[in-house]
């Protein structure tokens, strides 16, 4: 592992490490998908993932304890963005969407991912949510290059959300990752194309669009964790660890259920033309 400044370069059998860490995440969601249903408390989930996670030599969830979190992943429910605390009281109902953040730490290299998972049939208007984040996602991946910058990701989420009337929560950034969950650089979902730390091959980033579906402003809880959308508009949250090889971005999470297609059970039904006019966008939906 070399240092840039304040951010480590990893080699490839680094990468190849937290591309393990990265593995059982993505098999825990593809064990976690069936379990998603109305009825089912976010603290059961918690339960599982923690025994799951456990159940692969030499890993452990890295959010347990991680600056004092209680749970060993973060599920956020509608309003909740991010850092929702897992809870036996809290059950999910029809119509939600939760969506769970996720660190593993495998002899000592992380890797961190976020799926928002549908509860049931959901809204026109959560349906799109979760296609726009998703498509934010595979967007900003793809510009994480070798030679280019890290506004460059931010400039592309916030194209893919320009035309809709979906709010980029900007105050809530990705980062580097590797030994520790979070490093150097951060990496905001806004930003100029050029702009910002130069990306380089051996660079790791969790690369994670939060957005919702009114205002971008967020209000933490009591709880000093829970971060809402301040006027309790439903948001979204995907994340990938993504390694900057020289041939261009490795997706260090993949698998599973990111391979499964985007649209979300329901959608179909409903038809384009009422999920463009729920939301207001003008632009195409992705297939
Ligand atoms: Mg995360
Ligand atoms: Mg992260």
């Amino acid at each position: 592992m070399k240092r840039k400044g304040s951010i480590f370069l990893k080699s490839p059998r680094e990468i190849r490490a937290m591309a393990r860490s990265g593995a059982i995440i993505a098999d825990l969601f593809r064990e976690l998908k069936p379990m998603v249903r109305p009825g089912v408390s976010t603290g059961e989930l918690d339960r599982f993932a923690e025994d799951f996670i456990r159940s692969h030599s030499g890993a452990v969830p890295a959010f347990k304890g991680l600056y004092g979190f209680p749970g060993s992943v973060c599920a956020s429910v509608n309003a909740q963005v991010v850092h929702g605390i897992p809870s036996r009281g809290t059950r999910l109902r029809d119509g939600d969407i939760v969506s769970i953040d996720v660190g593993v730490r495998r002899r000592g290299w992380c890797a961190d991912s976020a799926f928002t998972f549908p509860v049931g049939e959901i809204s026109a208007t959560a349906a799109r949510l979760l296609e726009v984040t998703r498509m934010a996602l595979d967007m900003a991946v793809s510009a994480a290059r070798a030679g280019g910058h890290v506004g460059d990701i931010g400039a592309v989420v916030e194209r893919c959300v320009r035309d809709t009337r979906l709010s980029i929560v900007r105050d809530l950034v990705g980062h580097g990752v590797g030994r520790s969950i979070h490093e150097d650089p951060q990496v905001a979902n806004v930003g100029r194309r050029g702009s910002g730390e130069p990306l380089r091959a051996g660079m790791a980033l969790a690369i994670e669009p939060m957005l919702s579906a009114g205002t971008d402003a967020i209000v933490t809880l009591p709880d000093r964790w829970t971060v809402v959308t301040a006027d309790g508009s439903l948001s979204a949250h995907f994340e990938h660890t993504v390694a900057i090889a020289a041939a261009g971005p490795e997706i260090l999470t993949g698998g599973g259920i990111w391979d499964e297609p985007v649209a979300v059970e329901g959608v179909a039904r409903r038809g384009a033309a009422e999920l463009a006019e729920a939301v207001g966008t003008t632009a195409t939906v992705p297939q």
